[in-house]
């Protein structure tokens, strides 16, 4: 064992002596310094190495009492101090604790072994605590810096019992303003209804041990109104002895950034970028739902048009791809004028666009798809160097039905009613003829 390195601060020579005779006699390796004043003390820390163990008697000529304590802590810093106290005082030598002390003894009962079991102890202690002392700044660094929530919450009391700033700051609150314990279900309520039940049930499977955590991306109201999406995570921290949840201790993030990027790429990857139209994947959701809506309400009608530039090839060979390119656009947009709001046009490729037109008979999907065909056919677009490019349409139509396969059964329809609408001469609107309602629209003239 290495030699202990002990510093006495003793101003009374006999109790010094009282001390090196008990160490003498404890048979342990030590070095013992000497010093008499808490100033004394700090002119022996600056000549040289930390010692190992501070023995400090409290009643010195520059300092008293617990003052002693706390100035020979600003002194020592994580160095280990037992406080050596001339009366038996347990609530007194607990408050030397309080203050920063790893230990007491008391003079009067002073002997060899409870001096060395008293310093092993202080060391020990000092390690300890300053391992946690250590972790907890690792923590505390780590929630700060992360702007990280924190909650404790008590199960069969339905209560907080401890938020810190930053969990109440997520949602514009302070500390200042809220004491604690609080309400678990006051602060539930301020989760978005459509997020509550997803929230239960991830919860529920936690308590009942079927998920090893609580992990849920839930919406709450911001005191401002607004709504605030944040990432909760949990876990059981302690159970009763007959094996029920009694805390709950976790975090909450603050990931309304995230996911505001994740639904403004996701709205990218849904967009066309030439027309600004919802591109074949979005449209074919929309396909999906439409076709589940009909599925379930047999006597929902939905229309389905195909719509396909005329000659296209054409217009590039003739002005070039970038006059291809912006009929293109003045195409979407001429027939998005013509849509109702609950319409949805998409391009599902090239010059091929296609409609949906929810709650609309075939007579009334008829009428929208030549009042489409003659506003393109109406459609004058004017280059940069002044030439205007007119351009016609075909259209093939249908309706959605139960039976179709999902979900492009109907535009697989449609696709050959607008086969038959480009034979037949182009610029026109041809309904598919195995839907007894629906009635072909007679030629209007080829382009
Ligand atoms: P039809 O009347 O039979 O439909 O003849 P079409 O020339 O329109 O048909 P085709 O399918 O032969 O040609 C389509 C053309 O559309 C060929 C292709 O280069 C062009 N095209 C496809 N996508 C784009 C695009 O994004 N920009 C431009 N400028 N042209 C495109
Ligand atoms: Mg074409
Ligand atoms: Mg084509």
């Amino acid at each position: 064992m290495q030699t202990l390195r002990m510093v006495l601060v003793e101003d009374d020579s006999g109790d010094a002596g009282l001390i090196r005779y008990a160490l003498k006699y404890s048979g342990t390796d030590s070095a013992l310094s000497w010093v008499t004043s808490l100033g004394a003390l700090g002119e022996y820390l600056e000549q040289g190495e930390a010692p190992d163990i501070v023995l400090l008697d409290l009643n010195l000529p520059d300092s008293t009492g617990m003052a002693t304590v706390e100035g020979c802590k600003a002194l020592v810093g994580d160095t280990p101090i037992v406080v050596l106290t001339g009366h038996d005082d347990m609530e007194f030598s607990l408050q030397t604790l309080e203050a920063g002390a790893q230990d007491y003894l008391v003079k009067s009962k002073l002997e060899a072994d409870s001096l060395l079991r008293s310093v092993r102890y202080a060391i020990s202690r000092a390690r300890l605590e300053q391992r946690l002392r250590l972790s907890e700044e690792r923590m505390a660094a780590a929630i700060e810096g992360a702007s990280l929530g924190l909650w404790d919450w008590l199960l069969p009391e339905r209560q907080f019992v401890s938020l810190n700033e930053q969990w109440l700051a997520m949602l514009g609150f302070s500390a200042d303003e809220i004491t604690l314990p609080q309400p678990v279900d006051a602060w539930l309520e301020r989760m978005h209804p459509d997020d509550r039940a997803r929230f239960d049930a991830a919860l529920t499977a936690h308590l009942e041990q079927r998920m090893p955590n609580v992990q849920c991306e839930v919406r709450m109201c911001h005191r401002q109104g607004h709504w605030v999406w944040v990432m909760v995570s949990g876990h059981v921290a302690s159970r009763t002895p007959d094996g029920s949840p009694q805390r709950l201790v976790g975090v909450q993030q603050d990931i309304s950034e995230r996911r505001a990027m994740a639904e403004r790429l996701e709205a990218l990857a849904m967009t066309d970028t030439l027309t600004g139209l919802p591109n074949r994947r979005h449209f074919m959701q929309v396909m999906d739902y439409q076709y589940g809506r009909v599925k379930r309400h047999l006597e929902l009608l939905v229309c389905v048009l195909m719509l396909d530039i005329d000659h296209f090839k054409c217009v590039n060979d003739t002005y070039g791809h970038a006059a291809g390119d912006a009929v293109l656009q003045a195409f979407a947009k001429a027939i998005g004028m013509q849509l109702r709001e609950t319409d949805i046009a998409g391009r599902l490729g090239g010059e091929e666009f296609a409609v949906v037109l929810p709650d609309t008979d075939a007579a009334g999907g008829c009428h929208v798809a030549e009042k489409l065909r003659q506003a393109v056919e109406a459609m004058r677009v004017t280059l940069e160097d002044g030439t205007v490019v007119q351009i016609t349409t075909s259209l093939g139509l249908t309706l959605m039905h139960a039976g179709d396969t999902r979900p492009d059964g109907a535009l697989a329809r449609a696709d050959s009613a607008l086969y038959r609408a480009k034979r037949e001469g182009r610029n026109r609107v041809i309904a598919c003829p195995q839907v007894p309602e629906e009635r072909p629209m007679l030629p209007t003239g080829d382009a």
